[in-house]
């Protein structure tokens, strides 16, 4: 009974059902990717989107717009951050200001490794609420980044990475990584890509088998973008509509969907300008979403 219901709910989220009935359902997604998870194999994917909001997130302090007074869920963005999952372990990509919200949302009580896009605040400041997963778990947390990225985080978090750390700081261990070379946690291979916020600032995403998350983009050059072909799933930035000098507006996003042509793509960062979920998914191609906190993929092992 319990699995013809979900099986049910599922072919209404997938039929791009009533937006109020997708509302609703989505509330249970969750349930439907535990459930799924534990039918797959073990090398399976698992990504649940942790927060799809840009640097100030949605609602904003103060703003009273349409967006920021919607009552839709979906246009409730913590910052963003994704989470992959295979068998039991969980790997969070980018600790933002929310990341103990997040975790606590997710029911998430263990994390095997972090890896970082880049060093911006709304993408690293929540790095302190590692320690609870430190304490249950007795291991320190691996931080995949580049050496840029890791000599920001030793300014941010000087009590905890510099030479003295202050007691019951976060224990956090660096795993250097950069768009060269493929890298595997606990057997997982990974495979960065250089892509570049604004002009001078090159940051990364990362594939896994069929998914590709790339966030906080304005190009990608490429020879990097031939990393991302044959990709099932994209999760890629859109910040709102109008021009924007590191993040890639909307139109700016379908375009590159476009050229990378994955089988799904779905939209995060997004600001309040970006307009309603109701609306704006109105407006998209077929194999569009925009992302909302909480959704969660099954990515196939097969590409
Ligand atoms: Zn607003
Ligand atoms: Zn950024
Ligand atoms: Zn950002």
């Amino acid at each position: 009974m319990l699995r013809h219901n979900l099986q049910f709910i599922e072919r209404l989220l997938s039929e791009k059902a009533p937006l109020e009935e997708r509302a609703y359902f989505s509330k249970i997604n969750n349930e439907i990717c535990r459930f799924k998870i534990r039918k797959m194999s073990a090398s399976a994917l698992k990504f649940t989107f942790l927060g799809t909001g840009t640097s100030q997130g949605v609602p904003i302090i103060g703003c009273d717009c349409t967006v920021c007074t919607s009552t839709d869920s979906r246009d409730q963005r913590l910052r963003t951050s994704g989470m992959v999952s295979f068998g039991n372990k969980n790997i969070v990509i980018d600790t933002g200001p929310d990341f103990r919200q997040q975790m606590l949302r997710a029911q998430i009580d263990d994390v095997v490794a972090i890896l970082f896009t880049h060093d911006h605040n709304d993408h690293t400041a929540g790095l302190d609420d590692i320690r609870p997963i430190n304490f249950k778990h007795q291991r320190s947390m691996p931080l995949y980044s580049t050496p840029s990225v890791q000599k920001s985080l030793m300014r941010r978090f000087a009590y905890a990475l510099g030479e003295n750390p202050y007691p019951g700081a976060p224990r956090l261990t660096f795993e250097t990584i950069s768009e060269q070379k493929n890298f595997e946690v606990e057997g997982l291979e990974i495979q960065p890509i250089k892509v570049w916020h604004g002009e001078h600032l090159p940051i990364l995403g990362f594939r896994f088998k069929g998914l590709t998350y790339i966030t906080d983009c304005k190009t990608i050059d490429s020879d990097e973008l031939g990393k991302i072909k044959g990709t099932h799933t994209l999760v890629l930035n859109a910040l709102h509509h109008h021009p924007h000098y590191s993040h890639l507006n909307l139109t700016e996003a379908l375009e590159l969907i476009e050229i990378i042509a994955p089988k799904q793509a779905f939209l995060t960062h997004i600001s309040h300008n970006m307009g309603r979920y109701e609306d704006v998914q109105k407006i998209l191609p077929q194999n569009v979403s925009l992302a909302y906190d909480n959704l969660c993929l099954m990515i196939p092992d097969e590409v």
